[in-house]
């Protein structure tokens, strides 16, 4: 492994507690340093970020959940829906899940 491997590697060691913080606290989001890498004469810092907030996701190419009407549910949630118009959605930030009407 190359060193920047090394480093994002540890991220496996790191996701599990984020993710049990996010939904233990109700956070928005979570992240943590994984290391730093020196590339040439750049240096660089490598994060674990785990975002729990649908608005703030980055770009990716999985596919919108909501958009095929997918009920996403989550066993430890009893929902509290609110109407978005046109379908509902958790307002409980650890679970956000999206119905339709
Ligand atoms: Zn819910």
């Amino acid at each position: 492994m190359t060193g920047s491997q090394e480093v994002a590697a540890t991220a496996v060691d790191n996701i599990d507690s984020l993710v049990t913080e996010i939904l233990e606290h109700d956070y928005a989001d979570n992240e943590v340093s994984l290391g730093r890498i020196l590339c040439g004469k750049q240096e660089m810092q490598v994060v674990l970020k785990v975002v729990a907030v649908r608005e703030s996701f980055i770009f990716d190419e999985f596919e919108d959940l909501t958009e095929f009407g997918q009920v996403i549910e989550k066993q430890d949630c009893d929902h509290d829906w609110e109407n978005m118009g046109g379908y509902s959605q958790c307002t409980y930030s650890h679970c956000q899940a999206v119905k339709n009407e």
